[in-house]
Formats: structure tokens, sequence, C-alpha cells
């Protein structure tokens, strides 16, 4: 039985490319008589709010979709975190890092189709030591990598082998990563299968590599193709309606939204067919 999940951070509305990922979740697992969770993802305190979790939940309600459960909230969970982190730290498994992003993004040679890897400078002694004299940042903590690759298994991608990094843990401000927080609560929350836009595909290997060091099984994954403007960016506010309410005010029901993304998604009728979700990002005009 599938148990799937959509987990949102509740930092502002969501657009039609946020809602048709959470369909393509929320269908997947129901529609196979399998259950789904909505968890929110508020380890940012400064953009996270309530009245951004409340009207979320509003416009997925509105499209259909519903938590089996009491949304999870992870701002809630910061020690079991924390507890997790020590333990990895007490295995030898992470290290301090000083580095700021503009060292990581100037020393981080021939980054792979844009995805910045952490190059590895304060995984040594000599290297962190050269990195905190010339800095006045408290350190972050990084989980030793190790240099490796991980495969796992993606609806849309099928097997998919990426590169591991030294991900981070715990930031230089204290606050639990969305990596550490993320596979914690997936496993907490007994999810098989994990559906969620395809920027997070280069993040997964990474996150399969903490799931085995912590004994979690890996659920499958299908990383949906993102929503885009015409201009072939990634959606947001500029792109023009792109919320339920912006939307609604220009007369068009969250019912027929529905519909359209269903559609987007290549889905006719009361079933989910992953074989029919269109590999190419979908373009809102
Ligand atoms: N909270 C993440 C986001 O809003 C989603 C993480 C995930 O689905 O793994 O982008």
């Amino acid at each position: 039985m599938i148990r799937g999940r959509f987990a949102p951070s509740p930092t502002g509305d969501l657009h039609v490319g946020n809602i048709r990922t959470a369909l393509a979740a929320w269908a997947s697992a129901t529609m196979s008589g399998g259950d789904f969770v909505i968890r929110w993802e508020d380890l940012d305190r400064h953009n996270s709010s309530d009245r951004h979790a409340e009207s979320q939940l509003r416009d997925l309600t509105a499209v259909g979709i519903e938590s089996a459960e009491t949304p999870l909230v992870q701002s809630e969970r910061f020690a079991v975190y924390h507890a997790i982190i020590d333990d990895l730290t007490a295995q030898g498994l992470t290290y301090e890092c000083f580095c700021s992003r503009k060292d990581i993004r100037e020393a981080a040679a021939a980054p792979h189709g844009g995805v910045v890897r952490y190059p590895g400078t304060c995984r040594t002694e000599a290297g962190r030591e050269r990195v905190r004299r010339g800095s006045d940042r408290p350190a972050a903590l990084r989980l030793r990598g190790g240099e490796m690759s991980e495969t796992f298994t993606d609806r849309l991608h099928g097997e998919v082998r990426g590169v591991v990094d030294d991900i981070v843990l715990r930031r230089n401000d204290g606050i639990p990563s969305y990596n550490i927080a993320v596979v914690v609560d997936d496993a907490a929350q007994g999810i098989t299968e994990v559906v969620r836009g395809d920027d997070l595909l280069d993040a997964t290997a990474s996150q399969v590599h903490l799931q085995k060091l912590l004994g979690y099984t890996t659920p499958t994954y299908a990383h949906v193709p993102l929503v885009v403007g015409e201009d072939g960016e990634r959606l947001a506010k500029r792109h023009g309606a792109v919320t339920l309410a912006d939307l609604a005010a220009q007369g068009v029901s969250a019912d027929e939204v529905r519909g359209l993304l269903w559609e987007s998604l290549g889905q006719h009728g009361n079933t989910w067919d992953w074989s029919a979700v269109p590999r190419s990002p979908f373009v809102w005009r």
C-alpha cells in the first residue's frame, strides 16, 4: 500500500505548479487505495507562518486534496533532528564547515549541469583550519559523503544514479537542514512514495545515502517536471495569475483549475496512471 505525502514550506501562497505536484502525489497514493498526508516543512522560521499554512491548506482542500492525518509540523521536531545529527557526529560521520556560499561557488570546479556540490574544503583538518582562520562565521555541520554515488528508482526517470554530496545537516545558525528533516520525517511517517518537483532530483542521492546510514527504507520517488511560464522559467508571481486566489478573481474556479491540472498530468477519469504523465515541463498560459 502506498503512503504518499506533500510537504510544502508555508512561506507564501501555493501556485498552480505546487498544486499540480500535490495533485499527483495525492492521486498516486489514494487512487491505488493508499493514503496521503500533508507535512509542513517550516524550518525557515523567518518566512513560515500559520497564516500561510492555513491558506495553503484551504487551497489544497479546494482542489480535493486532503491529509489523512493532522499535518506533522517540522518546527516542533527540532529536538528529534538534533539528536540524530548528534548521533551521526558521535559516529565520526560529520565535520564542521566554515565556508561561505561564495567560498563554495568559487572552489566548486566544473559544476555538473549547474549543480554546485560542496568542494570538500573543510573535509580535512588542514583545509578546515585555513577557512576557519579567515572566517568569523560559526560552523555548519556537514555529512561526510565520501564522494560516492547512490542509485534509486524514480517512476518517471527510471533507475537514477546520482552523486552523494557532503550535505549540510545543521546550518551555521543552528537550525537543522531541509535534507536531514525530510529524510527523518519521511521515515517517521512511513512514507513509501515521494512525489515532488524535479528540481529536487539532484538532492535525492544524498538523501538516499542518509537513509541508509540511519537504517531507513528508501521510498520510491517520482520527480515531476515543473510548471514554467511562457518564458520557460520556473512559475512565479510575475507570470500573472498563478494562485487559486488570482484565478478566482478572473472567474476561474478551483474545480476548473483542478480539471486543467489533471489534464496537464495526462490523466482522464478517476484513476491515476504514471505512464501518462508528460516528461517535459508544463507551460502555464
Ligand atoms: N519542502 C520542500 C519544498 O517546498 C519539499 C521537499 C520535498 O518534497 O522533499 O520545496
